[in-house]
């Protein structure tokens, strides 16, 4: 007996639920793994992980899901694209379509190599020896390709893993995006390092206790709105924000009892994640109305926390006497303009989590250039660290003195995410845009994060963003809440701004 659309919908919406649920098993064994598991435990945990990654692939793709797909693309009414069965729609079939070009022994094989291989780089990094990591950059590289080869639809091979983290975008469009903001970015860094007005770093690299300063990132994190009772801070080597599911976001940072932004900022970034994650439609969850829109959108959202709200001197008005407090041996003496321009320091350096707003680009642009090559098959792996090398000494005037102050400080080559890096540089312009137009409708933002008022900013957001879902893609999100399509202009604009006074900059 045929079914009605109501009834395929439902049965749809409990299958794709079913799948959430089982990944989300799999999120949970991968916070687990980053915070808890003893370094033995891998094989087994590759494991469980592969099994995870199978069964979920195979409810993916099970064929009942296509024959729902089919008979709702039938049904669902062509004058409104954007309703929840049209979007549910839309974004199923291209997951699913996704899906049934990778075999499951790709899934599984990949999975596998991936925890195996992130454990072999943590080895490789702490010993900064590339040779060691190559093998697994090799068998991954070569996986990715493969995978990409399944997936590819025309045009350049590496747009097939692009999309899956940023849906829809394609290297000639952030070909597009990237140049002219490469070429402003590099005579303004320029400038900045001309300045004879350089700020005092050694003030942040005083003694920081860390009980206090977990105290202090936890209490600032819960001002600007995460909540802490759906959700929870740990600690991590490589500092992440994993949701588990709804009532359950986690948030990790580590922790350097001499240096004080690492900890702080890491902890307000992943903050800003998982109040995303927390913003999500809890009664749409699994569903595409429950769900990110891409991870470029997801990493704005940490980076306006962490940068354009947590460096803003209204942020630290509020926050700077409960930071004297805190931390009274390194900060008693302390002014809070000076302790403001150390956290803005613009300075080339090696590692990119620890970069400033500014150059912080330009060591995406260098991973986008290298990602390329390494998956048409142009660029071998063996040939990464001399690569890397020549591009960064371009780019920052200086040579990496070993390879885990270069090519081996990412944890994502290792697994797998290979497509990625440039969601970090996007997350930076769709940040400055969303924000320069919630300065416009929230009247002084600086006044009220002065006053310690961040509710307006996250409800906002809330509003137009996280409740949203998958609603619509993020090159149309972007347009619909800014009024404007994605561009440069507006992150140049914030770092100019930002920068030329406490420069000195004409
Ligand atoms: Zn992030």
């Amino acid at each position: 007996m045929p079914i009605t659309a109501e009834q395929a919908c439902a049965e749809l919406n409990a299958l794709l639920r079913n799948t959430a649920l089982l990944s989300s098993c799999g999120n949970l064994l991968s916070w687990d793994e980053q915070t808890c598991m003893p370094p033995a435990g891998a094989e087994h945990r590759a494991n469980q992980a592969a099994l995870l990654a199978g069964l979920a692939h195979d409810w993916a793709t099970a064929p009942r899901v296509g024959d729902l797909l089919d008979l709702l693309e039938a049904a669902v009414p062509a004058h409104d694209p954007d309703s929840p069965l049209a979007v549910t729609v839309r974004e199923a079939r291209r997951e699913y379509d996704r899906e049934i070009k990778r075999p499951r022994r790709l899934v599984e094989e990949l999975s596998r190599l991936e925890t195996l291989a992130q454990q072999a780089w943590i080895d490789a990094r702490k010993q900064s020896d590339f040779a060691a990591f190559l093998p697994w950059l090799e068998q991954i590289v070569a996986l990715k390709r493969e995978e990409a080869q399944a997936l590819f639809t025309g045009g350049v091979l590496y747009d097939a893993l692009l999309d899956h983290f940023e849906p829809g975008m394609t290297s000639d469009a952030l070909e597009r995006l990237f140049s002219p903001l490469r070429a402003e970015l590099v005579p303004l860094i320029a400038a900045i390092q001309d300045s004879p007005r350089q700020p005092d770093r050694t003030l942040l690299e005083r003694d920081y206790p860390i009980d206090a300063q977990r105290a202090f990132a936890t209490a600032a994190a819960r001002k600007i709105g995460f909540n802490f009772e759906a959700g929870r801070l740990d600690e991590a080597a490589h500092p992440f924000c994993s949701d588990i599911g709804p009532g359950d976001t986690r948030l990790t940072t580590r922790y350097n009892a001499r240096h004080f932004p690492g900890a702080f900022f890491g902890t307000l970034h992943e903050a800003g994640h998982g109040i995303y994650d927390q913003g999500l439609d809890a009664a749409a969850y699994g569903l595409p109305m429950g769900s990110a829109v891409s991870l470029g959108i997801h990493e704005s959202q940490s980076r306006m926390w962490e940068n354009f709200v947590g460096r803003s001197a209204a942020f630290w008005r509020h926050f700077y006497p409960l930071a004297q407090a805190a931390f009274p041996a390194a900060l008693k003496n302390v002014i809070a303009a000076d302790f403001h321009r150390a956290i803005n320091e613009v300075r080339p350096s090696f590692i990119r989590v620890e970069a400033d707003e500014a150059t912080y680009n330009l060591h995406i642009l260098l991973r986008f250039e290298l990602e390329r090559p390494l998956i048409s098959g142009d660029l071998k792996p063996a040939d990464v660290p001399a690569a890397w090398n020549a591009a960064f000494h371009r780019d920052f005037g200086m040579t990496p003195p070993d390879a885990a102050h270069g090519c081996l400080q990412d944890i994502h080559w290792s697994f797998g995410g290979i497509g990625y890096f440039p969601t970090y540089t996007l997350g930076n312009m769709y940040a400055a845009q969303f924000f320069a137009t919630a300065r416009q409708q929230l009247g002084d933002l600086d006044a009220q994060f002065a006053r310690g008022e961040f509710t307006p900013l996250r409800t906002w957001l809330t509003e137009n963003i996280h409740r949203r879902g998958k609603q619509f893609p993020a090159g149309r999100l972007v347009e619909i809440v800014t009024g404007a399509p994605l561009s440069h202009g507006p992150l140049m604009n914030h770092l100019r701004q930002k920068f030329a006074p406490l420069y000195d900059l004409s």
